[in-house]
């Protein structure tokens, strides 16, 4: 059986990290390639029946939005993704904005970092905000509430334990 990133790392969070050897949790990867999610119910790793428990980046979230790598249209990592917000950011500098961003990064586009765009948003860049915005109602949050609305999610889908890794840049 071969399992995907998300799914391994979340074996390896209920045998040897935060999860405790819960029976039940779910464990978010927001990575540069993509957002997944590892289930484990029952004390057992999900598949599903297509194998495709877990592929919460390719979950359409939005009626109109951008194509996605899978070859579908509004997925959440099309959207949300790592790769998604850096073609966002990247825009908003050629066309002009992300000038408190830009600051940040000490004028050089090629070190904004995930925490410098959030950083930006909060100080009124309006092109982060605007990208914290979109890729937060994604994910059904406000960005000063995220970490307790995945716990919510977490609770909602029966996992207690709750583990999220990953970054943006
Ligand atoms: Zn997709």
């Amino acid at each position: 059986m071969v399992v995907n990133l998300a799914g391994a790392k979340a074996i390896a969070e209920r045998t040897l990290g935060a999860a405790a050897m819960a029976d039940d949790m779910i464990y978010l990867e927001y990575g540069r390639t993509g957002i997944g999610a590892g289930i484990i119910s029952g004390g057992k790793l999900m598949h599903g029946a297509t194998h495709a428990a877990g592929e919460l980046g390719h979950t359409h979230m939005i009626e109109e939005g951008p194509a996605c790598k899978c070859g579908s249209f509004c997925c959440l990592q099309a959207i949300a993704g790592a790769a998604a917000i850096q073609t966002r950011i990247r825009k908003a500098i050629a066309d002009g904005g992300g000038s408190e961003l830009l600051a940040l990064a000490g004028g050089d586009p090629p070190n904004v970092s995930g925490w410098m765009i959030l950083s930006a948003a909060k100080v009124g860049d309006k092109a982060c905000a605007a990208i914290v915005e979109q890729a937060s109602k994604s994910f059904g949050v406000r960005p000063s509430q995220s970490g307790e609305s995945l716990q919510s999610f977490g609770s909602r889908s029966g996992s207690a334990p709750f583990s999220l890794q990953g970054k943006v840049c």
